[in-house]
């Protein structure tokens, strides 16, 4: 269990230092601005949806390492998902960092913010981005199942 840990906490940091897709888009068709002020992180997530799917994402700021690893870790995450299939990972993974996700197996390398649960204040940072996201899609005219 500590091996995993410890990947898991490499991970993240990894995200941190290198984070991925860290830029502005710049055919984004939807972008948000999050702000966590508990801890400090802002986050500003630009998408593409383009035919119900996320065909690209990116996303900009500044923050803690969780709320960074976190966005980063969402771009690579969600690239190419529908709408309907981004709105059920990202209520997934809210229940894996809040610690009430019974099984985890099919997120995928967001399972590395399953720690995240032990430390309640963290988990604004940890979902920071995926708030901006959620804001960003609930621009469409489409229609988005919020539940
Ligand atoms: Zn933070």
């Amino acid at each position: 269990m500590s091996d995993l840990r410890d990947l898991y906490q490499e991970t993240i940091l990894d995200h941190n230092k290198r984070p991925r897709n860290f830029k502005k888009l710049e055919n984004a068709n939807r972008s948000a601005d999050g702000y966590n002020p508990l801890c400090g992180d802002k986050v500003k997530v630009y998408l593409r949806v383009e035919d119900g799917r996320v065909q690209d994402l990116s996303f900009e700021g500044s923050g803690c390492a969780i709320s960074k690893a976190s966005a980063s870790v969402m771009t690579e995450s969600l690239k190419g998902k529908s709408v309907e299939e981004v709105e059920s990972i990202f209520k997934r993974f809210r229940d894996l960092v809040m610690g009430k996700a019974e099984e985890a197996d099919d997120l995928g390398k967001l399972v590395v913010f399953s720690g995240v649960c032990e430390f309640p204040t963290r988990v604004k940072c940890a979902t920071l981005a995926w708030h901006a996201l959620q804001a960003a899609l609930q621009d469409t005219k489409e229609a988005v199942s919020t539940e």
